[in-house]
């Protein structure tokens, strides 16, 4: 394989539930869950049967086609916006949903953009050009022009630089991958005015936040904010890959026949994921249990020597520590059979699967408090 991931430290063979394994028989506690993807876990039930009888049924049709699993799915996402105009467009990545939503919003007629300063957005040129991180940008120029970055969280620079050719303005609900940054309360909901007063487009990246992982079916909901359009891709598919573009009212009608498509975007086997996650997650009230979770571990990890802060909604939680060991820790908790992972220098992100156990977080907890320590005192 090529060079661009660095060289991995395991290689994992199963998984079940929260714990995987790797060639060596070794257990880990899997508190990343695939970067925020397997919400279910690993090897669920209700994803290997949804998947294993639509790959005996029918596996692939392209989009020419219509196909049950992916009408279910689509009425699903549609009813979670409360939109009975809202649109769904299926792809198989954070990336191309976000690509997807730069081309709706290029159909305004305008072209200018404003996203965040640190944001990821994904690493496809159009994805890159309006993440927020000059270190993986700069390699690649020239990137998408009439794009810019202001401070996340500061509705004053927004203002100033959202104008009446601005055709979008992207944020994440809460920054994942710069260190699970939350902003103010608030802020959401005027970035919305700052959109209704220009006419730009409001797009909300949901991929590392939807799909329950904040308590909410969307990392936004908790501001009673309507979004133009809203992108998914991660925990959506459980596992397998799909991403979904949904847009608002009249931005869904932007794109016309022939603007855009996909091969393999949508897939049967894909929406099939897609339905069992959404079926466990309301059957097993996982948005619920993310919310008692969050309280238990921001309560007793904030309270521990070197921690500053936990921030995050739900599971997806970011602990801030007092010096930048983050990778020193994630390394030395991966040897104690725990995956996390340094989002930055300072910061340790956790995302487990939805499904963990009141006991599994416990032993995290135990785990990360006696692996802190140990670093700390080197
Ligand atoms: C992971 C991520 C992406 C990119 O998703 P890919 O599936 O890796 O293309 C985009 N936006 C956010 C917020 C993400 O966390």
């Amino acid at each position: 394989m090529m060079a661009n991931y660095g060289t991995p430290s395991r290689t994992f063979v199963s998984g079940k539930g929260c714990v995987i394994k790797d060639d060596y028989g070794n257990s880990y506690l899997d508190f990343l869950a695939g970067i925020a993807t397997n919400v279910l876990g690993h090897a669920h039930p209700a994803i290997v049967k949804s998947v294993s009888t639509q790959v005996a049924t029918l596996g692939h049709v392209s989009n020419f086609f219509a196909h049950p699993q992916g009408l279910l799915l689509a009425s699903r996402l549609q009813a979670m916006t409360g939109d009975s105009n809202s649109r769904v467009f299926f792809c198989n990545s954070g990336a191309e949903a976000n690509e997807a939503a730069l081309k709706i919003s290029r159909r305004t007629g305008r072209s200018k953009i404003v996203a965040a300063q640190g944001s990821f957005h994904g690493r496809t040129m159009g994805a890159l050009s309006i993440t927020g991180q000059p270190a993986k940008r700069e390699p690649f120029t020239p990137l998408l022009k009439g794009i810019t970055h202001v401070p996340f969280g500061d509705l004053a620079a927004m203002r100033r630089a959202v104008t009446k050719r601005t055709a979008m303005v992207i944020v994440e609900p809460i920054m994942g991958e710069a260190g699970v940054i939350t902003p103010e309360d608030g802020y959401l909901a005027g970035l919305r005015l700052i959109c209704d007063q220009t006419g730009a487009l409001l797009v909300f990246d949901c991929v590392q936040t939807g799909i329950g992982r904040t308590g909410q079916w969307f990392g936004f909901e908790h501001e009673k904010v309507k979004p133009d359009i809203v992108t998914l891709a991660k925990g959506l598919g459980g596992g397998l890959p799909i991403g979904a573009t949904i847009a608002y009212g009249s931005a869904a009608q932007l794109l016309l026949p022939g603007d855009h498509g996909t091969t393999f975007g949508g897939s049967p086997i894909s929406c099939a994921a897609g339905n069992a996650v959404l079926d466990v997650i309301l059957k097993n009230k996982l948005m619920q249990s993310a919310r008692s979770h969050e309280k238990k571990i921001k309560t007793k990890i904030s309270a521990l020597p070197g921690v500053k802060e936990v921030r995050g909604r739900g599971l997806l939680l970011g602990i801030e520590l007092e010096s930048p060991i983050a990778k020193s820790v994630a390394a030395a908790l991966l040897d104690s059979g725990v995956i996390v992972n340094a989002a930055n220098e300072s910061t340790i992100r956790i995302a487990p699967p939805l499904i963990v156990t009141a006991l599994q977080i416990e032993k995290f907890i135990s785990l990360f408090t006696k692996v802190l320590k140990e670093v700390h005192h080197g």
